[in-house]
């Protein structure tokens, strides 16, 4: 999080507020160690070890001229961390960023703040499959940065060593006869000049320290084989999560894997089954405060997002640690909660005291809400108001009606929680209520 994520998004006070709060629970901690054998800590007699060491290596691109070029030429994920630990503070003017991701996005950025003023993101594929969030894309062509798309690298071009510049072959997207997708040279050659290239192509685990007698098995990837829903390894008293557990994913992720963790070596240490987990609190609780009156705002209407105001682009430029994110001001934030769609507040059906009036389907802007009679699955699916073609999503289908013995089909994903339905209906049948939902924790 601090050696690669820029301080432009993710400033270091943030992140010390919040390390802080962890580390003033009193956990003791070792920074600055390495750790350069698992057997060692193991060795050591803890009774549970959670290893969260990260994707800590960038991939590399072998191509002529790489060797040649060494000092000008940098792995992405690298040259972020030597640029957050400042053994790094400029770059040449010319820059070219290889990969189409979001660590090319923050070396770009990065780039552009150290120096670099003629600076361009070049990617294999074409735009519509680049892998970074279309946000951070738009933020890099905010600051003047280009992407130039379908150029495939080929050498490192230089001059007695000194790196000047890179060749590409550009391609066409061709998809065959299976819908397979082909790189197809166009047979023209591009030369871009630089003065440094950053390559930010993918990202890889690497367990160099982790010795392999030690019971813990390795699959694909030499990764380690890790229980999906425990966290815990082949040797149980080693649990992995973040990064290193399933490959590169995000911080959110990463937390969610410790809560998950924590729980098991809670489980493990008091002796009982990993696999035995305590389940998370839930509760509904009506919205109803009065006859039309509901604790929250269900007025439907299409407002845009509003967006986040940025800093001033020469002010962002001119030093990397400046956020660029500038948050909502109060009236921004009201806008934009007001856009809430709801999405915790869930539609409960009681089929006891419904009558079948139709006043629900007749209301409902979405068509969700359907009394048929009941029939296999894909019946159902096909025979709806709205069809429901996304078979992820299941059905919720109710109890046989008191009157006509037909059942209410409603498709979950239509539903925009407006309330509606629970307003038009005369017995109550319909409710609106609030979903709490409390992530176990250990202990
Ligand atoms: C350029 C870039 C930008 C990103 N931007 C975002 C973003 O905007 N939002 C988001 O949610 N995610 C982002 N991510 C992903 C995010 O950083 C990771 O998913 C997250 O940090 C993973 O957390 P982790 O705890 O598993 O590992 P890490 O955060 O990688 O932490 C691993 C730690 O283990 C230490 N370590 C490794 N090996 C050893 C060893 N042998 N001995 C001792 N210590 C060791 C490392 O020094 C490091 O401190 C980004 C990633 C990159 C590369
Ligand atoms: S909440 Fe709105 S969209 Fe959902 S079923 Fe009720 S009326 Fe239809
Ligand atoms: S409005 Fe109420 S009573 Fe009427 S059909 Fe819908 S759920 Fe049943």
């Amino acid at each position: 999080m601090r050696s690669q994520i820029p301080a432009f998004r993710l400033p270091e006070e943030v992140l010390d507020e919040e390390v802080d709060r962890i580390l003033d629970m009193g956990v003791q901690s070792h920074f600055d160690t390495y750790v350069e054998s698992l057997k060692s800590i193991i060795d050591k007699g803890y009774d549970g070890i959670f290893v969260g060491t990260g994707a800590p290596r960038g991939s590399d691109l072998d191509l002529p001229g790489r060797q040649e070029c060494e000092k000008q030429i940098h792995v992405g994920i690298e040259w972020l961390g030597s640029v957050a630990f400042e053994h790094i503070q400029k770059v040449g003017k010319r820059v070219l960023v290889l990969g189409g991701g979001n660590t090319a996005m923050d070396c770009c950025r990065t780039a552009r703040r150290l120096g670099g003023e003629d600076v361009k993101v070049v990617v294999r594929s074409e735009f519509a499959r680049m892998k970074a969030s279309p946000w951070e894309i738009e933020d890099a062509q905010e600051e003047d940065i280009p992407i130039l798309n379908n150029h495939v690298p080929k050498e490192f071009v230089h001059e007695h060593g000194k790196l000047t510049g890179m060749r590409f072959d550009k391609v066409d997207v061709v998809y065959d006869s299976a819908g397979k997708r082909n790189l197809v040279p166009t047979g023209e050659e591009i030369f871009f000049a630089a003065d440094e290239v950053l390559i930010a192509i993918g990202q890889d685990n690497a367990f160099p320290w982790i010795e392999r007698d030690l019971g813990i098995e390795f699959g694909k990837w030499d990764m380690p084989q890790v229980d999906k829903r425990t966290f815990q390894s082949s040797n149980p008293k080693v649990f992995f999560g973040g990064d290193a557990a399933f490959g590169p994913e995000n911080i959110i992720t990463a937390v969610a894997h410790g809560h998950q963790a924590a729980v098991s070596i809670d489980l493990f240490l008091s002796g009982k089954s990993t696999q035995q987990r305590p389940a998370p609190g839930v509760n509904l609780i009506s919205q109803k405060m009065g006859v039309h009156e509901w604790s929250y705002d269900n007025l439907v209407t299409l407002d845009l997002r509003e967006k986040v105001p940025h800093v001033d682009k020469v002010t962002a430029l001119k030093d990397r640690k400046v956020e660029v994110e500038l948050g909502f001001d109060i009236n921004a934030a009201y806008r934009e909660a007001e856009r809430c769609l709801n999405c915790d507040v869930q539609t409960v059906f009681d089929g006891a005291k419904c009558i079948e009036c139709d006043g629900c389907t007749d209301i409902c802007p979405t068509d969700c809400i359907n009394f048929i009679d009941n029939a296999d699955e894909d019946a159902l699916r096909r025979t709806l108001r709205a069809p429901a073609n996304d078979t992820a999503q299941e059905l919720y289908v109710s109890e046989a009606l008191v009157q006509t013995q037909r059942v209410m089909v409603k498709d979950e994903n239509v539903c925009l929680h407006c309330g509606l339905c629970a307003e038009r209906c005369p017995t109550g049948a319909w409710d609106m209520q609030r979903f709490l939902y409390s992530v176990t924790k250990a202990g």
